[in-house]
């Protein structure tokens, strides 16, 4: 049988926050069967009467610009996709996460420290089963438009799959990139996600951004914490002040995401994710879609423009 997981103890992590730039605290408890994944914001604790827990589900979602960020009360934490990727793929179902500011520590930008303070503690099985979230109907998030991302969600009995295209093709040649930038602008990768391609393929990729986004951030009072060693920055003739751990980093480090994000389903989900150029909205919007009974419904209309297609 399998059964839910909580950490064998505590383990501490610190670093700065990518967006705000702030010093945060951060440790990982052990938790009872059933309480999932829950933040509590320590700096709140006591100002707030006892609202300072955010659980780490869907229905917390937030929208704020270019993050993941939940939200629940007064209280609300950013930037939970790296820690939470690392969390699904180590079969962790209930830690505490307290942390003492609204931002998880952007640490190397990739989920390979908190995937190893996880590993330094160990995990322990709890005598009961996960909850089982399995994509049953075919299920399609899409933006408007001819180039917009989407992102299909298929029945898939091998497991927790994500196929996923990078495309920024038409950006690089906007900027007018040389050839080394061109070759990195469109990547494909695909992967069973399981423990063991997590910590190999997936955990070490990296957080990026092009180097005119900077200036765009900044302006927008985010990306104060992040620099060309906890970010990949790309220029006109490639990557600024760092080298990359895999030609493809960027699409894998897009996996790497959307496990964090699809995450907030409570568990693995049993499904085939097939995405084109997603973010973090439509990441979400998927796992809401499947969460919610709607998706049934959306699932039935993708199904039938299918077959007429094929007809
Ligand atoms: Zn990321």
């Amino acid at each position: 049988m399998t059964e839910q997981k909580t950490l064998k103890g505590a383990v501490r992590l610190r670093g700065v926050g990518l967006h705000t730039g702030g010093v945060v605290e951060l440790e990982l408890r052990p938790a009872e069967p059933d309480s999932g994944v829950v933040f509590v914001r320590t700096d709140l604790l006591g100002s707030n009467g006892g609202s300072a827990r955010v659980e780490a589900r869907v229905e917390r979602l937030g929208s704020r610009p270019r993050r993941t960020a939940l939200v629940q009360g007064p209280a609300e934490v950013h930037t939970t996709e790296h820690l939470l990727a690392a969390l699904c793929a180590a079969g962790v179902h209930n830690v505490e996460v307290r942390l003492n500011a609204p931002e998880l520590p952007g640490l190397d930008g990739s989920a390979l420290p908190f995937y190893e303070a996880i590993r330094s503690v160990g995990t322990d099985t709890q005598g009961v089963p996960p909850p089982e979230v399995r994509v049953s109907e075919p299920v399609l998030a899409q933006e408007p438009g001819e180039h917009g991302a989407w992102i299909a969600a298929i029945p898939c009995p091998e497991g927790f799959r994500i196929s996923y295209t990078l495309d920024y093709s038409r950006l690089a040649s906007a900027m007018g990139v040389s050839p080394a930038v061109r070759a990195l602008a469109t990547q494909y990768f695909d992967v069973l996600v399981t423990e063991e391609t997590f910590a190999r393929e997936i955990a070490p990729a990296r957080t990026f951004v092009f180097e005119h986004e900077v200036r765009q951030l900044r302006a927008e009072g985010l990306g104060k914490g992040a620099n060309t060693q906890n970010t990949l920055v790309l220029g006109k003739d490639g990557i600024l002040e760092n080298s990359l751990r895999f030609p493809d980093e960027f699409v894998r480090h897009k996996i790497l995401d959307m496990i964090g994000d699809l995450y907030l389903l409570g568990a693995q989900p049993l499904g085939r994710f097939v995405a084109a150029k997603s973010g973090h909205a439509l990441n979400v919007l998927v796992a809401k879609q499947i969460s919610s009974p709607d998706a049934l419904a959306v699932g039935r209309a993708v199904r039938e423009s299918l077959s007429w297609n094929a007809r």
